[in-house]
């Protein structure tokens, strides 16, 4: 019922020669795996070029960050019209930009408003620090990140969510298949609560931490996981279609 995504987050990586020799090596085997929806999330500074390489194929493009604003006086920033010219998704919310820019839940709230009215298709990350996990308080922080971010967003199935515990982020210390079933089950539960359950049943939740070609198979089989938000392993292009070649098996 719900379309396995994999999204592949290059994050500040690859210069735009870097960037258009990973994607050419990878399209074609990714292009042939097309039960899956496969998301490249280059710089921006790329977004262009690589847009160029896929236009032909069924691979689709992402942007990493946005600003909500769509233009104005904002230097450094990149507003929706701009990328909705060049992409299909957006990475809003990511642990990166809360731990080092300063987003909060409001801010991700705004961008999340400002790139569905713009028609770009946000994955809307949320996750807990280590100190929360141990804590005991992954759900409370869950609950606050779904309720701040999706304030006054009327239900709406194109919303991708992908739960990055930060902990697992980078780390190679993934959560196991049942940690982030069990998780992205609540989180479900969440959306059926702030939404209601035909939505909640209808938005793909992805996985995100440390998730690599030995690992996916076990967050795949776990019937709340529709895929994986990638990291590391999404810069290695053997690596990335091997992601999505198990995804596509384990999900047909
Ligand atoms: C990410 O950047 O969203 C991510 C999950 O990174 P990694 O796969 O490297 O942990």
């Amino acid at each position: 019922m719900r379309r396995p995504l994999i999204a592949g987050n290059w994050k500040m990586n690859t210069t735009v020669d870097e960037a258009v020799i990973l994607v050419k090596d990878m399209l074609s085997e990714l292009n042939a795996l097309n039960n899956v929806d496969r998301i490249l999330c280059p710089p921006f500074i790329s977004l262009q070029r690589v847009s160029e390489i896929v236009k032909d194929s069924t691979v689709v493009v992402g942007a990493q960050n946005m600003y909500f604003k769509e233009k104005g006086a904002f230097t450094g920033e990149i507003s929706p019209l701009m990328l909705k010219v060049l992409c299909k998704y957006v990475i809003l919310g990511h642990s990166e930009r809360r731990q080092f820019f300063g987003e909060t839940d409001g801010i991700v709230n705004e961008k999340l408003k400002a790139a569905l009215a713009n028609g770009l298709l946000p994955i809307f990350c949320i996750g807990e620090s280590l100190q929360e996990n141990e804590a005991g308080k992954t759900r409370d922080v869950l609950t606050r990140q779904i309720n701040g971010g999706l304030k006054e967003i009327s239900s709406n199935k194109d919303i991708v969510v992908a739960y990055e515990p930060v902990w697992a982020i980078g780390t190679g210390k993934a959560a196991t298949g049942n940690q982030a079933g069990r998780t992205i089950e609540f989180i479900r539960d969440m959306l059926a609560s702030v939404w209601n359950n035909e939505i909640a049943q209808s938005v793909r939740i992805l996985y995100g931490g440390s998730v690599t070609a030995a690992n996916i198979s076990e967050f795949i089989r776990e019937p709340h996981i529709d895929g994986a938000l990638v990291g590391g392993a999404s810069l290695r292009a053997a690596d990335f279609i091997e992601i999505v070649r198990q995804t596509a098996a384990i999900k047909q």
